[in-house]
């Protein structure tokens, strides 16, 4: 008969782990100061990571890119039919 001790269960320090921010760049993994300002794309880099292009970002500048050039786009075609009306 075993009975369990509550000794025996594995008691994660929730309030340990969540100060401890590392680079979430694949297996990088390096200690990020807590001032480290984390990506747009909502992660957290080191200084050699934190570009973009670096981790390859999933924040969606090129959508946003895309966007505003579509509204400038829509601007000038709209603009040169008038010009031509
Ligand atoms: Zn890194
Ligand atoms: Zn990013």
């Amino acid at each position: 008969m075993l009975k369990r001790k509550l000794e025996d269960v594995p008691v994660f320090d929730l309030s340990k782990i969540a100060k401890k921010i590392r680079c979430e760049f694949g297996e990088c993994k390096t200690k990020l100061g807590l001032t480290s300002v984390p990506c747009k794309c909502g992660f957290s880099y080191c200084s050699i990571h934190r570009h973009c292009e670096s981790h390859n970002c999933a924040y969606d500048f090129h959508g946003t890119q895309k966007a505003e050039l579509t509204k400038k786009l829509a601007k000038v075609v709209s603009d040169s039919l008038e010009n031509r009306i």
